[in-house]
């Protein structure tokens, strides 16, 4: 059975075609500049060359009749025909309280999306867009929502609302909501199937451009650094994570600053480039750092302080820890960031192999547990649209 998945920005639409028979990736490829002009990547699995090429992309509608087109072209393609495709999985940052999990999105779910935009404007707006478009060009294959948040559903009250008045939750849903959920659950189970132990205690961290940290026990997440949106939490690229809620109104009042003024530095200025001057990626910072920067230095530092506080936090949460996990672009491939944060932790079960963290081979799931070490670590490689799949396939063939 093939399934496509489908990952909607505002300018872009990414997309990976799976043979779930065989667990593989068929093609994989990435529409950009959407509304602008237009770039398309497209790759399939074993030719030696991406195709690239810069049709023009109007909106998401147009993107998705050329994929379809390039994954059934003779030369480009993997398809006989587009009927091959059983179903498509959506990527949706944002479930709000009423779809707790992966489902079909009909007309009913489409307009609760809509109604819930107030509170992620960002992704949702480009999301909804993409997944319309979709239904347009393949009305006839059922379409299924995945959502960061759905893993979510289960936090207690006591850990998604704000001690702010109650009536404000009642009247905006303004709660936490917790984000990266697809690559949370993906990483924990892997984590539970290394440990052979469904009920363990496990502590993500989903460390890339964006950041976020989770407690899961029994395969549930119990608590998440993320809040009302993909704010809160650890020091990310641009982001700049939990900080004290009174910095925001006296910086408002010092520099004059209008609410999307503020959003704008907390969102696109802050975080490690805030801070280091130098960039919001971790490679050139560290570049940087290595050459004596002392604020690139710093950044680095105030992100593995900010993760351990964040770790030590949730091993109180779970009254202990089995498995701590790193995964995407810094967790899997940073050994310095790896190094520092488990520094120290052994007072909590973690300690890790200093030596198998430096030579851990990049795309594949490493052990870094230290010998004698109560809690295991691992490095385990996220995979976000497997999982969407994974949801999708499991929806359509249970499907009334
Ligand atoms: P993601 O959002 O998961 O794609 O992760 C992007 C982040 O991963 C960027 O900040 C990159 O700097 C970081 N990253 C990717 N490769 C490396 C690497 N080899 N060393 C350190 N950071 C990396």
């Amino acid at each position: 059975m093939k399934i496509l998945v489908v990952n909607a920005g505002s300018s872009s639409l990414k997309y990976r075609l799976f043979d779930m028979d065989r667990g593989t990736v068929l093609a994989k490829g990435n529409c950009e500049r959407i509304g602008i002009d237009g770039i398309i990547t497209h790759t399939v699995t074993g030719s030696k060359e991406p195709y690239k090429a810069t049709p023009v992309f109007p909106n998401h509608r147009t993107a998705i009749e050329y994929v379809l087109r390039l994954l059934t072209d003779k030369k480009f393609g993997c398809l006989g025909s587009v009927k091959e495709i059983a179903a498509v999985g959506h990527r949706f940052a944002h479930g709000g309280e009423r779809l707790r999990a992966s489902a079909e999105l009909k007309e009913e779910e489409i307009a609760y999306l809509e109604s819930i935009v107030p509170i992620n404007p960002l992704h949702g707006p480009p999301a909804i867009s993409g997944l319309k478009a979709c239904r347009e060009v393949m009305p006839d294959i059922p379409h299924v929502g995945v959502f960061d948040t759905s893993y979510y559903s289960d936090l207690p009250d006591y850990a998604y609302i704000y001690p702010i008045p109650y009536e404000l939750y009642e009247k905006y849903r303004v709660r936490r909501y917790g984000f990266h959920g697809t690559s949370h659950r993906f990483v924990a189970g892997k984590a539970q199937e290394l440990l052979g132990n469904k009920d363990a205690k496990i502590i993500t961290c989903h460390l890339g451009n964006g950041s976020s940290i989770t407690a899961t026990v029994n395969g549930k997440a119990i608590d998440t650094s993320m809040g009302f949106t993909p704010q809160d939490g650890v020091p990310m690229g641009t982001r700049s994570g939990g900080i004290d809620p009174t910095v925001v109104t006296y910086l408002m009042k010092r520099e004059q600053l209008t609410a999307d003024g503020a959003e704008k530095l907390l969102n696109e200025k802050s975080g490690l480039l805030g801070v280091s001057g130098v960039s919001s990626d971790c490679r050139d910072i560290r570049e940087a750092a290595a050459k004596g920067n002392l604020r690139a230095q710093l950044a680095m530092k105030l992100l593995a302080h900010n993760i351990k506080k964040i770790i030590g936090s949730y091993v109180a949460e779970l009254n202990g820890v089995d498995a701590l996990v790193f995964t995407a672009g810094i967790g899997e491939n940073d050994r310095e960031l790896r190094q520092e944060v488990c520094k120290d932790l052994d007072a909590l079960g973690i300690a890790i192999d200093e030596e198998v963290n430096a030579t851990c081979p990049r795309g594949e799931i490493c052990e870094l547990t230290a010998k004698g070490a109560r809690a295991r670590t691992f490095v385990i490689p996220t995979d976000e649209e497997y999982m969407i799949a994974r949801d999708t396939l499991s929806i359509i063939q249970n499907r009334k």
